[in-house]
């Protein structure tokens, strides 16, 4: 049985955290064939969400935690998370469901039949944003990518399923100042 350790960075999560429990538990109910482990990694929150987490540890076999003494950002929360995940495949997911769980079981298909790696996602739209926030996340990608030679996709996401070998792959590359996008 393939195993899908789901790696769930969260810093001041208390209230999204039941949420996203809720809506992984449905995926996971419909993909029978899998093995979940939930990996909630707590960057340093200074809020109720490692006793929450916690809590859930203690009910739930399936699922495990990382706990930061301080906040260390996401992208070392990743890092983090990809350690300690046990997984044949490894998904990282955003735990205010700005990552839909659903999309889950078509990217796990598109993995295997395709035999790739990693499937990515982006977003399609800003529609519902903060216009102030668009324009300084259009600007970024416009600037990065004139100034770079690597094309980093606008509107790309850390929502990705990836398989263990891509995910040894990345553990290799140790830098400190990371970014996964
Ligand atoms: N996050 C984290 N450490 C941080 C900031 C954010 O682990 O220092 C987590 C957060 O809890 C969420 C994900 O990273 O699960 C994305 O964060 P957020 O929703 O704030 O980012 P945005 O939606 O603005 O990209
Ligand atoms: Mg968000």
């Amino acid at each position: 049985m393939d195993k899908i350790s789901i790696v769930v960075p969260c810093y001041n999560e208390e209230e999204s955290v039941p949420y996203f429990y809720e809506e992984i538990t449905k995926i996971s109910k419909e993909m029978k064939e899998i093995e979940f482990e939930y990996l909630f990694i707590n960057d340093g929150s200074k809020d109720k969400t490692l006793e929450i987490v916690k809590e859930y540890a203690r009910q739930d076999s399936r699922v495990r935690f990382v706990s930061f003494s301080r906040n260390f950002g996401k992208e070392a929360a990743m890092y983090a998370g990809l350690q300690a995940s046990e997984g044949d495949y490894v998904a990282i997911m955003d735990v205010d469901l700005q990552d839909p769980p659903d999309l889950l079981p078509e990217m796990y298909n598109t993995l295997l039949e395709k035999k790739y790696d990693c499937v990515a996602t982006k977003r399609q739209t800003r529609k519902g944003e903060n216009p102030i926030i668009s324009f300084c996340s259009r600007l970024f990608y416009k600037l990065i990518n004139k100034m770079t030679k690597t094309e980093i996709v606008d509107g790309a996401r850390d929502y990705r399923l990836m398989t263990r070998q891509m995910v040894n792959s990345i553990l290799e590359v140790t830098e400190y100042n990371r970014f996964s996008k």
